[in-house]
């Protein structure tokens, strides 16, 4: 036990933490997983965020664009509602958290606060009245694609596919409505996901501070879905003026930590191609369908195959982005139950979080540094763009 373990386990003790992406209710959903139970495979449980004293958790609302085709607002829903169920069933443990202000209550009557954020603008299917009920259903970011680029914003993800078709500007005339319109509800707009010119549009757009709520730095891992330092330094500064700048929250699946695990991953996917095509084609000659669950089932198995980077390639990124955009832009999203298992040595649930903290330690940061870095960031954003909501409310009364 270096002394960092020890000084982080006193953090946790006492430190509103908070991360930003978990997929946890997909399994909610598909596998009728309960907070309650065993981890069974997974990454989020009542079990391990007591461990770790996790404050709050941003759950994923993501609806696969193919798989959900024609109903995703229905998708979307569903999702929202097993979150809802999920607070109803643990009442003495977990709360709904809709605001900085919740979260923190939570904290201060020892609860676990789950908040939502939907990952993807197609689940509002080009309505701003979708965006609005989402809201009042306490969605609270909102990431503005995934990896399909959407009627109105451009994605990482297939932006260099010439059959997908692209936005002129990053965002169409409705897609600022969109980051408009969140700015007024006071719902966070998330640049995790999108394309460059995408991002800087939102950046331009936006009257709050943006989040990223998991992604990671590209000098260090070139992955489409991670940020350059430019971008990191924008994010810091975003906001408009009087603004204290957004938040990188750092993405721990090993694809976009450590670049010899992409590279690796890259080498092996013309096979894994081969092997799905394979079971396709069986399946299909058998009248069935290849279902989506046996697909990351077979990619999983050559995940499985490659080394996990070490620890230290998670916390080089905080690291990275700690020195670029700045102490105060920084935080955690982990991406947990999204990433088929897929993360550093050392991580394997959210029980593991102190040590992210005890490394950050090790490193030299304080223990005010680990306090931000660990949600204080988050919060602070949260709260701004609460703030800037009011405004824009006083601004169209007083019109
Ligand atoms: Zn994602």
């Amino acid at each position: 036990m270096t002394r960092g373990t020890s000084v982080a386990a006193r953090i946790h003790r006492s430190t509103i933490i908070v991360d930003t992406h978990a997929d946890t209710p997909q399994r909610f959903v598909d596998e009728q997983f309960d907070l309650a139970d065993p981890l069974n495979g997974g990454h989020v449980n009542l079990e391990s965020i007591r461990k770790s004293h996790l404050g709050a958790e941003f759950f994923s609302i993501w609806v696969p664009p193919k798989r959900f085709k024609g109903q995703y607002a229905r998708r979307t829903l569903e999702l929202i509602d097993s979150v809802h169920r999920q607070v109803a069933r643990h009442s003495g443990n977990v709360i709904l958290a809709t605001s900085p202000s919740g979260i923190e209550e939570a904290h201060r009557t020892h609860k676990f606060a789950a908040l939502m954020g939907i990952e993807g603008g197609h689940s509002i299917e080009n309505s701003l009245a979708l965006l609005r009920q989402y809201y009042a259903l306490g969605v609270r970011y909102m990431t503005l694609t995934w990896a399909n680029s959407n009627d109105w914003a451009d994605s990482s993800g297939d932006i260099h596919n010439p059959r997908v078709r692209h936005t002129r500007r990053g965002l169409t005339a409705f897609g600022e409505q969109v980051v408009l319109e969140m700015n007024r509800l006071g719902m966070m707009v998330d640049i995790s996901h999108v394309s460059d010119r995408t991002f800087y549009r939102a950046l331009k757009v936006s009257r709050a501070p943006v989040i990223a709520s998991h992604s990671g730095a590209r000098a260090l891992c070139d992955h489409p879905r991670n940020m350059t330092d430019d971008m990191l330094r924008a994010v810091g500064k975003c906001g408009g003026p009087g603004s204290k700048g957004g938040v990188a929250q750092v993405n721990f699946f090993s694809g976009f930590v450590s670049q010899e695990y992409y590279d690796a991953w890259k080498a092996l996917k013309p096979k894994v191609d081969k092997v799905v095509a394979e079971r396709q084609a069986r399946a299909k000659a058998g009248g069935r369908e290849l279902t989506s669950a046996r697909r990351e089932r077979i990619e999983r198995c050559f995940a499985d195959t490659i080394p996990r980077p070490p620890l230290s390639a998670l916390i080089d990124h905080i690291d990275h982005i700690a020195q670029v955009a700045g102490v105060g832009h920084v935080g955690l999203g982990s991406d947990f139950d999204g990433v088929g298992g897929q993360l550093p040595e050392g991580l394997d649930s959210a029980a593991d979080l102190p040590k992210i903290t005890a490394a950050l330690l090790d490193r030299g940061y304080s223990t005010e540094d680990c306090r931000r870095i660990l949600g204080g960031n988050l919060l602070r954003v949260f709260r701004e763009v609460g703030a800037v909501s009011r405004t824009v409310h006083a601004e169209s009364r007083s019109v």
